[in-house]
């Protein structure tokens, strides 16, 4: 499916970016065929994923919840338990431990609503890496406690004021910065996205979401899922868990953000009423207005909300390898609410995007069916502004 002479899946995806960035990507390509694919990385990287980070998470069968919705069997992939919340750490200490095996003392990261520069910058605290992390100043006035656990763990916070002053410009700022320091620096990039090598790379460290649980869900029940579910923002929480099931007779299930309504504006659903485009180095699924400019987006998650998916899913989406639709801020809160009240697991408003999808479906399954959703993440980042907002009572 990916073509390393064209660098693209199918016709997505590519290198489309400036002169001065080619070399730091050719040379990141050259380490992840030297250093990521050698046995010595791969074994570092699991031993610091199951002491540092938490691997292998559990999986978890969700009787009440599936009892509430008269649904067939359904299972969690536990990703919320990971240090730091969310399956962004199994990322930023592959890159972080990439980076230093490349001789680089500092590494850079964009973030949005603070996640990824939080799992970075816990990475390079713990591999003794100087990390610096872009973040628009209107992310930075919502996310003000991520910021401080960042700067808590040595990271010092760029505040990007340029454009919309949220994720996209700070991929801006990230790319400016590496383009200039590549021979000191690395640049994390925190979803399955951005010029080829990142959407690779990334969908690489996330893998092991995958081929973990397809093995603990046979062992479990003898049998593979009707259906796989996951939430897509950037799209590496989704790649992570979809790539061992490609080849089986299993429905590949990404859920977008459905916002508060269906114009350009109000969601984030690429494949909603997206359109193939140039965004951040490649050519993918984009929100853009007729004349090509990058549209906004609103979610209730902050980690869905973002213009562009990641290229492989729009392949995956145009092969009809993958099916992607989108559920509403409304019905991601209900199923916030149903799974934290039946099963006592708050998750993340995102990883509650796929739970939403999943009350849809549920009734057409067999009760021996099972379902699996991958839960990205916790949801304990998400409740002081659902609080603010009154939308817990
Ligand atoms: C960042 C984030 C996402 C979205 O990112 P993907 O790259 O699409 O996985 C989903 N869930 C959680 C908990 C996140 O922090």
């Amino acid at each position: 499916m990916l073509n390393k002479t064209t660098k693209r899946y199918g016709e997505f995806g590519g290198q489309f970016a400036p002169e001065i960035l080619m070399n730091a990507l050719q040379n990141l390509e050259t380490a992840i065929e030297s250093l990521v694919n050698s046995s010595d990385f791969q074994q570092e990287l699991s031993f610091l994923l199951q002491h540092y980070a938490g691997r292998p998470t559990a999986l978890t069968e969700v009787k009440n919840f599936s009892r509430a919705i008269k649904g067939p069997r359904i299972f969690l992939k536990r990703e919320d338990l990971l240090h730091t919340g969310a399956h962004k750490i199994n990322n930023a200490i592959g890159q972080c431990l990439l980076a230093k095996k490349m001789g680089k003392s500092r590494v850079i990261a964009e973030t949005g609503a603070g996640q990824h520069g939080l799992a970075t910058a816990t990475a390079c605290a713990y591999l003794g890496l100087t990390a610096e992390i872009y973040m628009g100043t209107v992310d930075i006035k919502r996310q003000r406690p991520n910021v401080e656990k960042m700067q808590l763990l040595g990271a010092k916070v760029h505040a990007v004021d340029t454009g919309a002053k949220t994720l996209k410009d700070a991929v801006n700022e990230a790319l400016r910065d590496w383009s200039a320091n590549y021979n000191t620096t690395h640049y994390c990039l925190g979803s399955a996205l951005g010029p080829y090598p990142f959407p690779q790379l990334v969908a690489k460290f996330q893998a092991i979401i995958g081929q973990e649980v397809k093995q603990q869900l046979l062992t479990l029940t003898q049998q593979l899922p009707q259906a796989v579910i996951a939430c897509v923002g950037g799209g590496s929480n989704a790649i992570g868990i979809f790539q061992a099931f490609l080849d089986d007779p299993v429905q590949l299930i990404g859920i977008e953000a459905g916002g508060h309504g269906n114009q350009l504006g109000e969601h984030a659903a690429r494949f909603l009423s997206g359109s193939p485009g140039v965004l951040h180095g490649c050519y993918t699924y984009l929100l853009q207005t007729e004349a090509g400019q990058i549209a906004s987006t609103a979610s209730i998650s902050a980690g869905l909300d973002y213009p562009a998916v990641g290229p492989q899913h729009a392949y995956l989406h145009k092969n009809q390898r993958a099916y992607y639709t989108a559920v509403s801020d409304t019905e991601a809160l209900t199923a916030f609410k149903l799974l934290s009240r039946t099963e006592g697991i708050i998750p993340a408003l995102e990883s509650s995007h796929a739970l939403a999808y999943c009350m849809t479906i549920a009734h057409q399954f067999h009760p021996n069916d099972c379902l699996l959703i991958n839960l990205s993440g916790r949801g304990d980042k998400d409740l002081p502004e659902l609080l603010a907002k009154g939308l817990l009572s």
